[in-house]
């Protein structure tokens, strides 16, 4: 099932998500519904806030993003990895590496028609458990790690465009007042 996207405005955004344990009802259904909503509308994460489950609960997929790449954009955006499919569960980043940051377009499914220049550290380290609640430890990097960055920030109730500078959210003002407005009608359900 394909779950509605919630977009900027709706308090849900804003939250501080809740641990998710095992015994979360219909835990399954849900992880499938976004993985299934991820991919109609094209994206490359989605947090569970996102689609108004307030949960430490994420979904990242670089791995399509790696496959529809040319060579060059690849040395550009990985690391050395071909990208990941993975569902994150009561996610924790440990470390934000800071030997090398960089910039680069962001976008959100819960902002749509808005792209802005976010730095974020090249390389993170986190911890978290996988839909089967195995705990792990990874290192990402590279176009990973920032979509990651991007998602854990969601269950924080933060938004990327909460780093724009003073001047860059004059710019966007109007954009995402037409949002809150519902005037905004990307190819995907919103609500
Ligand atoms: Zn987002």
């Amino acid at each position: 099932m394909i779950i509605p996207i919630v977009t900027y405005g709706n308090p849900v955004l804003r939250r501080e998500c809740e641990e998710v344990t095992p015994d979360y009802p219909e835990l399954d259904v849900l992880i499938e519904n976004m993985w299934g909503t991820l991919k109609s509308a094209e994206g490359s994460g989605l947090a569970a806030p996102q689609v108004k489950y307030p949960l430490q609960l994420f979904i990242v997929n670089s791995l399509d993003s790696y496959q529809y790449m040319s060579t060059a954009n690849r040395e550009t955006y990985f690391d050395g990895d071909t990208g990941i499919k993975e569902t994150f569960l009561n996610a924790r980043i440990t470390e934000y590496g800071t030997e090398k940051y960089w910039d680069d377009e962001e976008g959100c499914l819960s902002i749509p028609g808005l792209s802005e220049p976010v730095r974020r550290s090249w390389r993170i380290q986190i911890e978290y458990q996988d839909r089967e609640f195995k705990p792990c430890i990874r290192t990402y990097s590279g176009l990973t790690a920032r979509v990651i960055q991007h998602e854990y920030d969601h269950t924080l109730g933060k938004l990327y465009i909460d780093y724009l500078g003073g001047l860059r959210k004059q710019l966007i003002k109007n954009k995402l007042q037409r949002i809150l407005n519902k005037k905004v009608h990307p190819k995907y359900r919103i609500q």
